[in-house]
């Protein structure tokens, strides 16, 4: 069940970095606990990968145990008229349980069509799309915690679902199943929500690349981090692309085989055989032409795995 030195570059969606000195990917709970025991016994950090839609893994590898749950059963069950509670392990990829819910007459998911990822990931950053995130949805998890390796069912209110963050940033807990409440459709209203999906993901490829990222690498600023309002407005501005496309990164800045994406300046590409190293060093560029010229400095949304020290600004 537990592996020995494996390559995590295909196993994140910019197809970069080294390999776990220990790899577990566990398709019961079970297993998942008996990966959590072997790391405690042995004194490995451990981390935890969904889909690697939302990571940089150093180059360096991991040097613990990285566990991939493969937690995939998707189930539901009617609770009134016009309501569904799908249940769904953490290793279930949202394309794929939306899918599951067309199939099933089920609405409510497709909003997040084309956004890569798993369960785990999607509750880790509060999925979002435009006006939707995941905790619109989110009614109920099951955890187990890291130290003791007790499972606990939690509601929505427990993970403390914020713009991309939620409580599974401690790291204390992993997220094994995911219950979300959504809508009952009929035969019509599924084939609307299937020409919306549709048309979400036309519009996400004629703006946004599709490979080699992890979507938007920087997270937006909190209304506090800066002085600058949206004219006309007494809103601030809180958009990191908006800083980033002034100071004129966007397909105009590169370090080897990394790229500032041209469709987007808040989205790094690794065009074929960039390093995380490469994409660490354009990230650090970035951030510092934002803080030269306005005095904040962009923070990751990206989550840096395996570094020794933290490698940005
Ligand atoms: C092309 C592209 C477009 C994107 N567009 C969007 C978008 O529109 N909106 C958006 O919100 N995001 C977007 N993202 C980012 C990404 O899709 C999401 O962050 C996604 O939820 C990541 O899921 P993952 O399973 O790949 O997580 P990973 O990248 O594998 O992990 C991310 C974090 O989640 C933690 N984690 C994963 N599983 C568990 C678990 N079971 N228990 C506890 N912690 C866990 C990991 O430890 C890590 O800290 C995009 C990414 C790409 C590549």
């Amino acid at each position: 069940m537990i592996q020995n030195n494996v390559s995590l570059k295909n196993k994140n969606w910019f197809q970069t970095g080294g390999s776990a000195r220990f790899f577990s990917a566990p398709t019961t709970v079970e297993n998942l606990l008996n990966a959590l025991s072997y790391a405690q016994k042995n004194k490995l950090n451990i981390f935890v990968l969904g889909g690697g839609a939302n990571a940089l893994i150093s180059d360096n590898g991991f040097d613990g145990l990285v566990i991939q749950p493969q937690l995939t059963k998707i189930s539901h069950e009617h609770i009134d008229d016009q309501h569904v509670l799908v249940h769904a392990g953490a290793g279930v990829h949202m394309p794929k349980l939306i899918s599951y819910c067309l199939d099933n007459n089920i609405l409510g998911l497709e909003e997040f069509s084309g956004t890569p990822g798993t369960m785990g990931g999607a509750a880790y950053n509060n999925m979002h799309y435009f006006q939707f995130s995941l905790s619109d949805f989110m009614v109920q998890g099951t955890v187990i915690e890291r130290a003791t390796g007790k499972t606990f069912d939690v509601p929505a209110k427990w993970f403390n679902l914020g713009y991309d963050s939620s409580k599974l940033h401690e790291k204390k807990h992993i997220l094994t199943n995911l219950t979300l409440k959504l809508k009952k459709a009929t035969d019509l209203e599924v084939a609307h929500a299937r020409g919306r999906r549709k048309e979400i993901i036309r519009h996400r490829l004629a703006r946004y690349p599709s490979a080699g990222t992890c979507g938007s690498f920087f997270r937006n600023f909190h209304p506090h981090e800066v002085s600058l309002e949206v004219p006309g407005t007494n809103k601030k501005m809180i958009y990191v692309a908006y800083y980033l496309d002034k100071v004129g990164v966007k397909g105009a800045l590169n370090v080897g085989d990394a790229v500032v994406s041209y469709q987007h300046s808040n989205m790094l590409v690794n065009k074929g055989n960039a390093t995380s190293n490469d994409l660490i060093e354009l990230a650090r560029i970035m951030q510092k032409k934002v803080k030269d010229e306005f005095g904040i400095t962009p923070k990751q949304e990206c989550e840096l795995v395996g570094f020794k020290e933290f490698p940005l600004l």
